[in-house]
C-alpha cells in the first residue's frame, strides 16, 4: 500500500512540511494499466504528451465519465468517455468545462486567520491547525463536546466522507454534524429506509431507455440532469414521457403530457391515482400479496381521494387524473422518477412514498424499465448518505444499535466506547442550536450555508453569533467562507483522489491529474493533520492514503445491500471503469447495468417492502391578501450549478446564463402589477426582500412567481419549514409580493 503521510513518530511541524512538499512534487501514485492511458498512477518520465486517463464528473449525480487528456502528467483538456455506461460519450456545459473551476483567482491558497482587527489574514498550516484545536478545545471544555458541530458535503469523495465523521465523531467528541445532502437528497433516503429497509435508489439509467412511460414528477431534467434527458431521448421503446410540475419547464415543454397541478398537491394527485388504479382493479395482487405489506390500509386511506377530488385537489380535469391511470395499466413497463420537486417538501417523504406505493402496486420495480427512482443532485450525494457518518453511522447502520456500533468498531480498530450512542442532530436543529447556545463552534466543509440555507437572513445572523467558525474549502470567498474566523485551503475535483457513488449506485474513482495552488491540501490530508494536532492521530493510523480508507468502506459494506466487497482496491475499480452496488461477485463488478428488487426481495426483516401514507397536510404559508403570489423556486440553466462558486469560474458557462438574479411572472399578473419584461421589480416575503428582473412569461402560472436557486439573494425570502420525517427543509412554497419601480435593465 502506497503511502502518502509520514510516520507518526515525525512532529506536526515536520509533517506539514513533508505533506507540503510532497503537494508540489508529486501528482499521483504509480499505477500504469495500460499503454497510452494512465489509471491512478504516476506518469512515467518520457510519456506520450497526449497520454490520457479517466475520471468521473465532479459536479452532479449523473456521474458522467470523462477522458483526461495529460501533458507531462498533468491534465490540459478534458472530454466525455464514449464507452462509459453512464454518458456513453455525452457532457453537458459544467463537465466539459470541469478544470476551469480549478483555475481561478479565487482559489484558496493559504490557510487565513481573522486577527484582532477584524481580517483575515494569511498563515501558515502550523498556526492554522493550532487556531482550529485551541479555539474549538475551548469551546468543548467550557460548553461540552456537542458544542462544536460540523456540516459537511455531498462534493468530496466517500474517502474524505469517511475520515471527516470519524475524525469528528471518534476522534474530536462531536456529537453532531450533518450534511447539505439534508438539503437534496435526505427526503429520498428517509423515503427508501422506512420503504425498502435500506436507503436504496433501485434504478440503472437504462430504464430511462427501457420504459414505456417514464414519469419525471418535479424534476426538470432539460436542466437539472441533461445527460439523464439524453438517455430518455434515446429510448426506443416509443416511452411517453408524462411531467407532472406547477412550472412549464423546458422537460415539460418536451414531454408527451405536462401535468401542471398545483404546487404541493402532488400527495393528493397521486393518492387520486392509487384510488383508480385500485377501483379498477389495474393492480398487480399476486406482487403485492407476496412482497408487501400494509396494502390494504393504504387501499382505505385512499378512498377519499376519487377522481373528482383529488383532481380538483390538484387543479388538474378529473379526465387527466383518470387517463393518466389508465396510461399506467396499459403499458408493460412504467418508471417513476423524482427529484426536489418532491424532496424540498414539508410532506416530501410521503409523496415520495406515494410514488413508491404507485410501483409497488402495478409491480413497476425490478424489470427493465421500471422503478420508484429518485435523481440524486451532488456528484457524491450517495456517498454521503451511505458514509458520512452523520446521522447514520457508516454503511447506512444505526448509531442507536449496540451491534451496528460494535461492527464498526471492529472494522476500524478502534475503541466502541468512542462511539456516540445516539445520533445526530439534523442540519436545521445545529443551526437552532446556535440560536440557543447550544452550539458555540462551527466547522464547514465544501458548503455554503450562507447561500443555501432556508431563510438567509436569519442564518447569517446566527453565523455570526458563532464563537468559532472555520471554512475548509476551494475557494476564499465564498458567502460562508467570507463570515469565517478561519479558511482552510482545500484541493479541489482533479486534485486529489477517491471515489464517488453516483444516483444508479455506481461507483467511479477521480484522480489527481492537476497540482492543487498554493498551500491547499486534499481535504483527506487536511483531515489527517487535524487529527495529528488534535492528538487523535492513533486512531486513524491505518489511513494513510484515501485508497486505506477504501478498504474500511469495503469492510464496512460487507454483508450490507450497499456491499462491495467484490472491488478490491483502486486498479480494480479502474480495469472495471465503474460499478454499482451491490458487488459482491466478478459477474457483478463487470456488468454495465443492474436494478435492484429483481426478486421481489427487500430490506427489512420480512423482506418485505411498506406501504407508507399520511393525510396531506396544508401548506403552511398559503398565499393571502398581502403576500398574493407563491414563490417557487429551482434550478436555472444547465451550465449554473448551485451556489455558482464553481461555475461562476468559467467564462464560457457564464455566457450561458443570465448574469443577474431574474423571476419569472405569469402574464397575467404582469398585466394587474403593470410589469414588463425588464422591469427591476421587488420580490418581498415576510422575511426579506430581493430586487431582480422581470420575465413575463407563460412557464410560471398565474399566482405564481419562480426565481432560480443559484444567486445569492434567493433564500432570504424561504419559509424554514420542514419535512418532519427526513428534516428537509421546504424550498418551494412561500408567500409573496410584488413591489415594482421604475427602472428597466438597458437594452
Ligand atoms: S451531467 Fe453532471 S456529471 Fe455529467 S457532465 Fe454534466 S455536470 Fe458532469
Amino acid at each position: 500500500m502506497t503511502t502518502s503521510t509520514p510516520p507518526q513518530s515525525v512532529s506536526l511541524a515536520e509533517q506539514i512540511k513533508s505533506l507540503v512538499h510532497q503537494r508540489e512534487g508529486r501528482l499521483t501514485r504509480e499505477l500504469l494499466l495500460q499503454p497510452g492511458r494512465f489509471g491512478l498512477g504516476k506518469v512515467p518520465a518520457g510519456a506520450a504528451p497526449d497520454a490520457t486517463t479517466t475520471a468521473v464528473c465532479g459536479y452532479c449525480a449523473t456521474g458522467c465519465g470523462l477522458n483526461l487528456h495529460l501533458q507531462q502528467g498533468v491534465a490540459t483538456n478534458l472530454t466525455p468517455s464514449t464507452d462509459y455506461p453512464v454518458n456513453l460519450g455525452m457532457a453537458c456545459p459544467k463537465g466539459w468545462e470541469a478544470l476551469s473551476a480549478l483555475d481561478s483567482p479565487d482559489r484558496a491558497t493559504t490557510p487565513l486567520l481573522r486577527d484582532a482587527s477584524g481580517q483575515l489574514r494569511p498563515v501558515d498550516w502550523e498556526h492554522a491547525l493550532e487556531a482550529f484545536c485551541s479555539q474549538f478545545k475551548a469551546i468543548q471544555a467550557e460548553h461540552g463536546p456537542q458544542s462544536v458541530a460540523f456540516l459537511s458535503t455531498g462534493q468530496i469523495p466517500t474517502e474524505e466522507l469517511v475520515m471527516l465523521g470519524s475524525l469528528a465523531k471518534f476522534g474530536m467528541g462531536v456529537i453532531h454534524g450533518d450534511g447539505n445532502t439534508r438539503q437534496c437528497m435526505a427526503t429520498a433516503a428517509t423515503a427508501y429506509k422506512q420503504s425498502f429497509g435500506f436507503d436504496a435508489p433501485p434504478q440503472t439509467y437504462a430504464d430511462f431507455e427501457e420504459s414505456d412511460v417514464i414519469f419525471l414528477i418535479g424534476a426538470n431534467l432539460c436542466v437539472g440532469h441533461p445527460i439523464m434527458w439524453e438517455r430518455v431521448l434515446r429510448n426506443r421503446r416509443g416511452g411517453k414521457v408524462v411531467v407532472v410540475d406547477p412550472r412549464r419547464t423546458e422537460t415539460a415543454q418536451a414531454a408527451w403530457k405536462h401535468l401542471a397541478i398545483r404546487p404541493k398537491s402532488d400527495l393528493a394527485f397521486l393518492y387520486g391515482l392509487a384510488h383508480v388504479l385500485i377501483r379498477e382493479g389495474w393492480v398487480d395482487r399476486e406482487f403485492i400479496d407476496a412482497h408487501t405489506t400494509g396494502f390494504d390500509d393504504f387501499a382505505r386511506h385512499v378512498e377519499p381521494f376519487t377522481p373528482e377530488f383529488a383532481a380538483a385537489a390538484a387543479g388538474l380535469d378529473e379526465l387527466q387524473l383518470l387517463e393518466t391511470a389508465e396510461l399506467i395499466h396499459d403499458h408493460e413497463r412504467t418508471s417513476f422518477w423524482w427529484t426536489m420537486g418532491v424532496n424540498q417538501s414539508y410532506e416530501g417523504v410521503r409523496t415520495a412514498q406515494a410514488i413508491i406505493n404507485l410501483a409497488l402496486m402495478t409491480r413497476n420495480i425490478g424489470r427493465p424499465g421500471t422503478g420508484a427512482n429518485s435523481i440524486t443532485g451532488q456528484c457524491n450525494a450517495m456517498g454521503s448518505r451511505l458514509f458520512s457518518n452523520t446521522t447514520n453511522l457508516l454503511g447506512g447502520r444505526r448509531f442507536e444499535d449496540e451491534g451496528d456500533r460494535r461492527d464498526v468498531a471492529d472494522a476500524l480498530g478502534i475503541p466502541v466506547e468512542r462511539i456516540p450512542s445516539h445520533p445526530s442532530w439534523a442540519y436545521d436543529q445545529i443551526v437552532e442550536g446556535i440560536r440557543t447556545g447550544e452550539i458555540r463552534g462551527l466547522w464547514v466543509i465544501a458548503t455554503n450555508p450562507a447561500h443555501t440555507w432556508i431563510n438567509q437572513g436569519d442564518t447569517r445572523e446566527l453565523l455570526d453569533k458563532l464563537d468559532f467558525l472555520v471554512v475548509q474549502d476551494m475557494y476564499h470567498n465564498t458567502d460562508t467562507a467570507r463570515v469565517a474566523d478561519l479558511v482552510l485551503p482545500a484541493a479541489g475535483w482533479g486534485e486529489k483522489e477517491g471515489t464517488f457513488i453516483n444516483t444508479e449506485r455506481r461507483l467511479g474513482l477521480i484522480k489527481k491529474v492537476r497540482r492543487a495552488p498554493g498551500q491547499a491540501l486534499a481535504d483527506f490530508t487536511i483531515f489527517k493533520l487535524i487529527a495529528a494536532a488534535w492528538g487523535c492521530d492513533e486512531l486513524f493510523a491505518r489511513w494513510n492514503c484515501p485508497e486505506d480508507v477504501f478498504q474500511s468502506i469495503r469492510d464496512l459494506s460487507r454483508g450490507r445491500p450497499c456491499d462491495i466487497w467484490a472491488i478490491t482496491d483502486y486498479r480494480t475499480l479502474d480495469a472495471a471503469g465503474s460499478a454499482q452496488w451491490p458487488c459482491t461477485s466478478e459477474e457483478q463488478l463487470h456488468e454495465p447495468e443492474r436494478r435492484l428488487f429483481a426478486d421481489g426481495r427487500f430490506y427489512h426483516d420480512d423482506q418485505r417492502a411498506k406501504f407508507l401514507f399520511d393525510p396531506p397536510t396544508p401548506m403552511p404559508e398559503p398565499p393571502d391578501a398581502d403576500y398574493p403570489l407563491l414563490l417557487l423556486t429551482g434550478r436555472g440553466a444547465v451550465s449554473q450549478w448551485h451556489t455558482q462558486t464553481r461555475t461562476q469560474k468559467s467564462a464560457v458557462l457564464r455566457k450561458l446564463y443570465p448574469q443577474s438574479i431574474y423571476v419569472e411572472i405569469n402574464p397575467a399578473d404582469a398585466d394587474v402589477a403593470s410589469v414588463r419584461t425588464g422591469d427591476r421589480i421587488t420580490i418581498e416575503s415576510r422575511r426579506g426582500a430581493v430586487t431582480a428582473t422581470a420575465i413575463v412569461t407563460a412557464v410560471v402560472q398565474p399566482g405564481q412567481v419562480f426565481i432560480p436557486m443559484h444567486y445569492e439573494a434567493t433564500n432570504r425570502l424561504t419559509l424554514p419549514h420542514f419535512d418532519p420525517h427526513s428534516r428537509q427543509p421546504s424550498y418551494k412554497d412561500c408567500a409573496v409580493r410584488l413591489r415594482t419601480s421604475r427602472s428597466r435593465l438597458p437594452k
